[in-house]
């Protein structure tokens, strides 16, 4: 079997790994992503919203609130630097009824204390003004949020990467790990079923919704400190027709998901999603037609004219979700030396949404550690 030595392995070429590895890269360590797939970001990193989130919801002092507010401030100044596309539409959480305003007013006050800022509560003509074709008993405007191109963001990652001087493996499917002399050895197989064994001092496990079985799959790592990844998949469905629209439309959030929002592509077109739905297949991407009465009730309630004719199922994605807990307890799992007593390995877990956005405040955060 060929063995080959790296100083730093990444598992998984999603935004996170390669974000991850692009920095580690960068500080002059010879680095190497094993990826799965045939080409980076195939997984979560291109089923998803491509919002830039401006990190209001998330509990104060949780992982998710500190990424996402430091990564959003991070991804729109890499954006401007590397030319990738963006657009800083801004949001608008919108009370579909009065008695939401209170639930306005909450979510305003935990944004604030995250550090998020220039947020203002609007009354229903400023909504109105904004947006003439949403219906709202008022809202909260958060001038942060965007949208990015996510595939462009990830070209402009690897290319940074391999500027670096850093390779990714496709087709590589990491297997067992064990432990040798204080180093990681990872048996790897690719689509010929051909072995090879990567030695490496740092790991990262950056595999997303897999992150859990490749930790299982660490001999020494006792299965304690691994906690389980429940899927969340979210459907999108595309609108058939341009709107005048241009602020991301949200309404309040719901406990597994943010609800099903409005949402634009870089060409203005609008999309609406994800829900949220607990299923066993990670594979499983097919978003079910019957939906669409569901999303258009959802939908109705802040853009009444759209009907079920205007809408088309589009694309799903997959969360890997470490606790069926309530949305906002939940938080993303960065496992170190600390919590499992191993030197040198990085698992990551539970990196939903906002990982996109938290990306470069992530990649920072690993790098500081190793
Ligand atoms: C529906 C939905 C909407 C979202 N919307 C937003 C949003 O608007 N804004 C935002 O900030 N975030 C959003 N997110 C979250 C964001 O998409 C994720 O946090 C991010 O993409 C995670 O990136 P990742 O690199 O950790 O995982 P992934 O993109 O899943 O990458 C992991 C990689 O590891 C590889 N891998 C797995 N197992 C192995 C193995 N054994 N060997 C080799 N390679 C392996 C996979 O093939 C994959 O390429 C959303 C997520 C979902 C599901």
């Amino acid at each position: 079997m060929e063995k080959f030595y790296t100083n730093t392995l990444v598992i998984g070429a999603g935004v996170v790994g390669l974000a991850i590895a692009k920095e580690i890269s960068a500080k002059n360590r010879e680095t190497i992503i094993l990826e799965k797939e045939a080409k980076i970001g195939q997984i979560t990193s291109s089923r998803n919203s491509g919002v830039i989130h401006a990190g209001i919801y998330y509990q104060s002092n949780s992982l998710k609130s500190k990424f996402c507010v430091e990564g959003n401030k991070l991804l729109y100044d890499y954006a401007k630097k590397f030319n990738v596309p963006f657009i800083n539409t801004k949001k608008i959480i919108v009370a579909t009824d009065e008695s939401q305003m209170e639930k306005i007013f909450e979510i305003k006050k935990q944004a604030t204390a995250n550090g998020v800022e220039g947020l203002d509560i609007l009354n229903q003509k400023q909504v109105n003004q904004l947006e003439p074709l949403i219906k709202s008993s008022g809202g909260l405007h958060v001038p942060s949020t965007g949208i990015i191109d996510q595939h462009s963001l990830m070209q402009s990652y690897l290319g940074e990467f391999e500027n670096n001087g850093g390779m990714v493996s496709y087709n590589s499917i990491v297997k067992r790990i064990s432990m040798h002399n204080k180093k990681f050895e990872i048996e790897v197989i690719d689509n010929e079923k051909n072995k090879t064994k990567i030695i490496c001092d740092y790991l990262i496990n950056a595999a997303g919704i897999f992150a859990s079985d490749i930790a299982n799959n660490i001999d020494g790592l006792d299965k304690q400190y691994v906690p389980n990844t429940y899927l969340a998949k979210g459907n999108y469905f595309s609108l058939n027709k341009k709107l005048p629209i241009n602020h991301l439309i949200y309404p309040v959030p719901e406990k597994i998901s943010l609800g099903i929002h409005l949402t634009l592509e870089i060409d203005k077109s609008i999309k609406f999603g994800p829900d949220a739905e607990w299923v066993d297949d990670p594979y499983d991407y097919s978003v079910n037609e019957n939906l669409k009465s569901k999303f258009c009730h959802s939908i109705n309630k802040y853009l009444p004219d759209i009907s079920e004719e205007m809408l088309s199922p589009s694309y799903a994605g997959i969360r890997p979700i470490t606790s069926k807990e309530d949305r906002v307890k939940r938080d993303f799992m960065i496992s170190t030396v600390e919590n499992h007593k191993i030197e040198n390995l990085f698992n990551l877990y539970g990196i939903e949404s906002p990982g996109l956005t938290s990306s470069l405040a992530i990649a920072n955060y690993v790098t500081e550690r190793l």
